[in-house]
């Protein structure tokens, strides 16, 4: 039984008041491990050493900070096994994914925040002709919270983190109480690579709880949050009256349209990959795709074929495409979605139930999952269901599909697939969301500003927008 701590202050450390949540593995069912059911008095311990770090951080060089970030990244990438088989094991994703993209892009992470602060430049303006010359400082915050969910744990973990740090804060914060593991292995891997104490405290707990605590923290001036749209809901309404900055980039409904006229090979593999990876638990899955209908039903068919190939198995099966999914009461979300899609009168094309794995009966397992819909309006297309379950429906034209696109309160990313570079204009100028790929899907370049409209959340994480929330300009006005 792994019993793991919080890391406050440079040093590992139990919770206050010794209370403990368990922890479950997905691909089982069963308690693994223990997790501190941390407090208001261990985030209060944490903001304390966040606030005593802070003079030194903000004032350490901004290549000794640099160092120290591409360090952290180097020993992430030393000990990629290490963090893989935790991630995999604590979220149910198959140990190919883990390997191959949530651990080295948490790397990523750090290497390009230490590399971006070093790029980092202010504004000056010279007021012509009034003997004065304005000039804009980036100061870091303070102390900042960033709370992050469990899909991509450590991944978004350190999304929010390494732009923190790197501009100059001290952070605390917290991983899904669902998957707790891989922040915890962070906390070493900062202390070996010199980060001084007190710079990141991670506090493990409930939301309700420590993550509430921490938003409600009257020293915290900035909360940092990925999560559900009803989430960060809650968290804007506590934080607001407090004045603190807010970075919320919540869930997603997102289209996946596809003309007749786009490479039809890359799209289907595409598709495949925007519909089920994570066992579709990615903000970013394109769960409602609609296809012009001169293709639909050879797409249909085309389709149903490539996602019978697909494997669900137990994560550390290196030929698993979908593992578990990552909790009891997710998995029983995502079952009851597709029931309510089948009382509205969707059509089963594949799956839609439990997959049993042998040997791992009381794991979280599910089908991937395809149903056919007649109507946007129905609620498996206006709910996020957050699991392997995409609807599929046909259109006509492309203002029709425009409007069943945007008619959704979510706006995070759209996926369109076509060759017609008008159509391109037209469309991406139109879709309401913070993001459009065009014949791609997933591609990330870590400058390019990232987040959603609408209810998928407020501000733009990425690049030097992360640095743009994580400091505070200040105008300097001088006349000569
Ligand atoms: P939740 O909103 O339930 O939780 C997110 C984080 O917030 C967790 O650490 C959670 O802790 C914590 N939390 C819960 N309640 C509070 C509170 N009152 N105060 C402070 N913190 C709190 O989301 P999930 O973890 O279920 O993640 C799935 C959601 O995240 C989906 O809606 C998905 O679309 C969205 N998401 C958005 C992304 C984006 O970039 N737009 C990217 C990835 C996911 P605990 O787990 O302990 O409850």
């Amino acid at each position: 039984m792994t019993k793991i701590q919080n890391y406050i202050n440079g040093k590992y450390q139990n919770p206050i008041a010794d209370g403990w949540l368990d922890n479950y593995c997905p691909a089982t069912g069963e308690v693994y491990g223990q997790i501190p059911d941390s407090s208001k008095e261990d985030v209060e311990l944490a903001v304390t050493a966040a606030k005593e770090a802070f003079g030194g951080w903000s004032n350490t060089p901004i290549d000794d900070r640099s160092k120290i970030l591409i360090k952290i990244a180097d020993l992430i990438e030393e000990n990629l096994e290490q963090f893989a088989e935790a991630e995999s094991k604590d979220n149910g994703k198959p140990i190919s994914l883990a390997l191959s993209v949530d651990i080295p892009r948490a790397a990523s992470n750090f290497r390009f925040f230490g590399n971006a602060i070093t790029q980092f430049a202010s504004e000056s303006h010279e007021s012509v002709g009034q003997n004065a010359i304005n000039y804009t400082l980036r100061k870091p915050i303070g102390v900042v919270g960033c709370i992050s969910p469990w899909n991509l744990p450590l991944y978004l973990f350190t999304w929010k983190i390494a732009p923190a740090i790197a501009a100059g804060n001290c952070v605390v914060a917290k991983p899904s109480e669902v998957t707790p593991m891989t922040a915890y292995l962070l906390g070493d891997i900062c202390t070996k690579a010199g980060l001084p104490k007190g710079v990141l405290n991670i506090v493990h707990g409930l939301g309700t709880t420590t993550g509430q605590a921490i938003v409600e923290h009257p020293h915290i001036k900035a909360i940092s949050f990925t999560g559900g749209t009803k989430t960060g809901a809650h968290i804007a309404k506590v934080a607001a009256p407090m004045f603190k900055k807010l970075s919320l980039e919540l869930g997603g409904k997102n289209p996946n349209i596809i003309f007749a006229d786009c490479d039809y090979d890359e799209m289907l593999k595409t598709t495949v990959r925007s519909s089920f990876a994570n066992q579709g638990q990615i903000c970013l899955c394109g769960s409602r795709i609609f296809v012009e209908k001169s293709i639909y039903e050879k797409f249909k068919t085309d389709f149903i074929k490539e996602v019978s190939k697909l494997k669900v198995s137990y994560p550390s099966d290196v030929k698993a495409n979908l593992g578990a999914l990552v909790s009891k009461e997710q998995s029983q979300k995502v079952l009851d979605y597709v029931e309510i899609a089948k009382n509205e009168g969707g059509k089963i094309l594949f799956g839609g139930e439990k997959a049993e794995i042998v040997g791992f009966e009381n794991g979280y397992y599910m089908q991937p999952t395809i149903i056919e819909v007649d109507s946007n309006k129905c609620r498996i297309n206006q709910e996020e269901v957050f699991g392997p379950v995409v609807t599929l429906m046909s259109f006509d034209s492309e203002e029709e599909v425009l409007k069943m696109a945007n008619d959704v309160k979510y706006g995070l990313s759209a996926t369109l697939w076509t060759n017609d570079l008008k159509r391109t204009m037209r469309m991406t100028n139109q879709l309401e969301t913070g993001i459009v790929w065009v014949n791609t899907w997933m591609m990330r370049d870590l400058r390019t500003p990232f987040g959603g409209v609408k209810a998928s959340g407020v501000g733009r994480e990425g690049g030097f927008e992360a640095l743009r929330f994580f400091t505070e300009p200040k105008n300097v006005c001088i006349k000569y």
